[in-house]
């Protein structure tokens, strides 16, 4: 295969800290040699385990850049064992316009893996990351948000995967995350994905889902950075013991989602009207919204209801909705208040 346009203009496997970028050459009219240039630091210490860190998956997520930001700022090569990688923004362009996907060429970066290095400018970026920063991850953190269209309860996130003894290390550092719900998520679609790549190649990964409508809350950064040193330390690469002494009493709700019941998919366009909140407990067949045609009055409301019982962990977040957004998620919930784990 092709090798990659981008370039690291850090040393990826030089001890130290070191603060850089991967330029990614892109001409355009105004800037006919540029380079898109995705921030990045690499912090490293001796042998030990890599912990890759990512935020800006998608371009309106707030709590993954924020929090990486400060860490990236802060965590100096002392402090480590091993290396840690942080990429706060992996989709620059999208992060740049407050975006989803790409202004440049429409790519959904957690939909274009593994990647293409002759491909659009989100394709040679997942391929960057599939080729070489996964190679030299031993575990990964990918925090998500709900970005602009969708608002959450926070979670930390891993998939059932078809290796048990990868999954329970998943799981593992999932609680070691210590956000306040831990999901066992169900993809509808998994083709593309970050944490289909990562996981396919048999690493540790966590996903989160720490909150939603396009921007960050002061208790949503204080998870995503609480969780990024549970996540280092869990991993060996901060102290563990010390860390781990300041975790006494924090516990986190376990949550499934077993099958595609727990979705509630809008079949019409219009006004939305939730009817309960995140977080609430809801039984199978309560009204969870109500969508009003928006064209004119005295029409009747479309009720949504839930197709099962359990937590609504997940709604559809502006006011407006159109037909095929998902409207709501219901989680089991399948143990409160576990121990965090570190
Ligand atoms: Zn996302």
């Amino acid at each position: 295969m092709r090798a990659s346009p981008i370039q690291p203009t850090v040393d990826l496997l030089a001890d130290g800290e070191q603060h850089g970028f991967l330029k990614l050459p892109y001409s355009r009219d105004d800037s006919a040699w540029g380079a898109v240039m995705i921030p990045i630091t690499v912090i490293r210490r001796g042998e030990g385990p890599t912990v890759l860190l990512t935020g800006g998956n998608h371009g309106d997520e707030y709590e993954g850049p924020i929090a990486l930001s400060k860490l990236a700022s802060t965590l100096k090569a002392g402090d480590v064992t091993g290396c840690v990688i942080v990429v706060p923004v992996m989709n620059f362009p999208a992060f740049q316009a407050g975006t989803r996907t790409s202004p440049i060429d429409a790519g959904n970066l957690n939909r274009s893996f593994p990647g293409k290095p002759e491909g659009t400018v989100t394709e040679k970026i997942a391929d960057y990351f599939q080729r070489h920063l996964l190679p030299l991850a031993d575990y990964v953190l990918d925090i998500h948000a709900g970005g602009r269209t969708l608002d959450f309860v926070p979670f930390a996130a891993i998939h059932v995967l078809p290796d048990a003894s990868q999954q329970a290390r998943c799981e593992a550092a999932m609680r070691a995350f210590g956000a306040p719900y831990s999901m066992r998520m169900l993809e509808l679609d998994n083709v593309g994905l970050f944490d289909t790549a990562v996981e396919d190649a048999g690493k540790v990964f966590v996903s989160t889902e720490l909150g939603g409508g396009g921007s960050a809350t002061a208790a949503s950064v204080a998870i995503a950075e609480r969780g990024v040193y549970g996540f280092l330390a869990h991993a060996g690469v901060l102290d563990r013991d010390t860390f781990a002494n300041g975790e006494v009493n924090r516990t986190t709700t376990l949550l499934d989602m077993p099958d595609g019941t727990c979705y509630t998919t809008s079949e019409h366009s219009g006004l939305l009207e939730m009817c309960r909140d995140l977080g609430e407990i809801v039984q199978g067949g309560d009204v969870l919204a109500r969508v009003y045609d928006t064209t004119r009055t005295g029409a009747p409301a479309v009720e949504y209801r839930a197709r099962r019982g359990g937590l609504l962990a997940a709604r559809h977040f502006p006011g407006l909705v159109q037909i095929g957004d998902t409207v709501a998620v219901v989680a089991d919930i399948v143990e409160r208040n576990i121990p965090v784990a570190i």
